[in-house]
């Protein structure tokens, strides 16, 4: 049995584990030389609606990436404007933590193996093709490719490319496994009819801030700068993640300490930056040109059904964003397993898995479905950590930090360690 990956960022690797672990050959192809793929320069976990998410994944037997980054996390149950108990995980370690324990689960990991052609007998996709002519057979593949750029994207509905973590120059831009198997996709909207959302945050050189704001990051993981009113520069409307759309954020400078500071604004002018105290030697880590722009997301979203099968393909699954409009690496851990354990079910004819609406988990991915096919929904990005999927979250009474209650949730669904092996 094999199940082949394309996109190794959280989603990808997520549904590896999982297809691993249940007895899969697994075959993981990502375009760059790096697993991750924005996850590189993300780090925030466990905030708000993520943290009950993460538990109850836990519970189901599918916590190992939640595991992991709770293990090298700068810092814990730390809290900024809107945002209760996040940990931010160390994005100098997690990435190569990650690639050491896909290989010790036997997962086969192919760097600058970029996909760009297919072969397929109608719905039923059969090989990929590499840039450089390779070809790999499976009899159940993943896209988990993401959605943020190429280049001709950022340019087009953002400022440019802004010389990101993806690094398209290099490697070569997103190219959407689901795209080239010829199934239309979804782009987000935002209101005056843009299209595509920019991402919200840039990481900037720690050493290149003042001692004692270094200092507050190291201690606190977090620093809250307020802004001359002169200075403000406001991007919320642009953000990819409106969790971070509050006030407060056009405010303040706000930096969480990642390993780098990570600032948590689309991208704020230098010479404004400069003129802040503290910020007089400020320099982009991520991306270079984050003075100017940032990556531009949400440009290619497969339709899907709620097992996370691309609609219109038979063994053809989703996870991360390309399932939707659902921002984060909890929210791709969570779709990634679902789509790996799936892609194994249906490798080995067995019935596909619908996690049941009383979990957060099966909710989200069924309730952000559903409001995307309205014309509203398509404007709204979807996060356990804010906005519209946190609030419905705390509607359903779903939120919570006891780690009992979620158990017992969990159990009463009878979903207790059914991903475990
Ligand atoms: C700057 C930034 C900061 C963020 N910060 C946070 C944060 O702190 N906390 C949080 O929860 N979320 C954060 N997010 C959002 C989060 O990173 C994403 O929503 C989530 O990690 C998406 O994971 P993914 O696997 O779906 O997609 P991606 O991370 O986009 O991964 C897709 C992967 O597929 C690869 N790929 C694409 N096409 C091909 C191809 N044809 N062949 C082979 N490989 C291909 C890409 O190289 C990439 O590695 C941030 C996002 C950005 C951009």
């Amino acid at each position: 049995m094999e199940i082949l990956i394309v996109g190794g960022g959280w989603a990808g690797c997520s549904a590896a584990v999982r297809a691993a672990k249940s007895g899969a050959h697994t075959i993981l192809l990502e375009r760059t030389d790096m697993l991750l793929g924005t996850g590189l320069v993300g780090g925030i976990m466990r905030n708000n609606g993520r943290w009950t998410a993460a538990e109850e994944c836990i519970a189901m037997g599918g916590g190992e990436l939640f595991q992991l980054t709770d293990r090298f996390c700068r810092h814990k149950n730390i809290s900024f404007p809107g945002h209760e108990h996040a940990s931010l995980y160390d994005i100098g370690k997690v990435p190569g933590a990650v690639e050491q324990y896909l290989r010790q689960l036997g997962i086969e990991i192919h760097f600058l193996a970029r996909v760009t052609s297919v072969e397929q007998d109608g719905s039923y996709l059969q090989a990929v093709r590499l840039a450089d002519g390779s070809i790999f057979k499976a009899d159940a593949f993943l896209d988990t490719t993401g959605t943020a750029g190429p280049m001709p994207n950022c340019g087009k509905y953002g400022n440019g490319c802004a010389m990101c973590i993806l690094r398209c120059p290099s490697f070569g831009g997103r190219v959407s496994l689901t795209g080239l198997c010829g199934i239309p996709e979804m782009h987000s909207e935002r209101a005056g009819g843009f299209i595509g959302a920019m991402s919200g945050s840039c990481k900037l050189m720690k050493e290149s801030l003042s001692p004692e704001i270094v200092e507050t990051l190291n201690r606190d993981g977090v620093a809250i700068i307020p802004l001359p009113p002169e200075l403000i520069e406001n991007h919320l409307a642009l953000k990819a993640c409106q969790q971070y759309a509050l006030p407060a954020f056009a405010k303040n400078l706000i930096l969480l300490d990642t390993g780098h500071a990570k600032l948590m604004t689309p991208f704020c002018s230098l010479e404004h930056l400069h003129q802040v105290p503290g910020f007089g030697h400020a320099r982009y880590e991520d991306p270079y040109a984050g003075g100017k722009g940032n990556s531009m997301r949400f440009l290619a979203m497969a339709p899907r059904d709620d097992t996370m099968r691309v609609k219109g393909m038979d063994n053809l699954f989703c996870a991360g964003e390309k399932a939707g409009l659902l921002v984060g690496h909890t929210e791709a851990i969570i779709t990634g397993a679902l789509a790996g354990w799936n892609a194994v079910q249906y490798a080995t004819k067995k019935p596909l898995l619908t996690l049941p609406d009383s979990l957060v988990a099966g909710d989200a991915i069924h309730f952000v479905r559903e409001q995307m096919a309205k014309p509203e929904g398509m404007q709204q990005k979807y996060t356990f950590s804010g906005s519209i999927l946190f609030e419905h979250m705390k509607k359903r009474g779903f939120y919570t930090t006891d780690l009992t209650a979620i158990r017992n949730r969990v159990a009463v669904a009878g979903m207790i360690n059914i991903y475990g092996h």
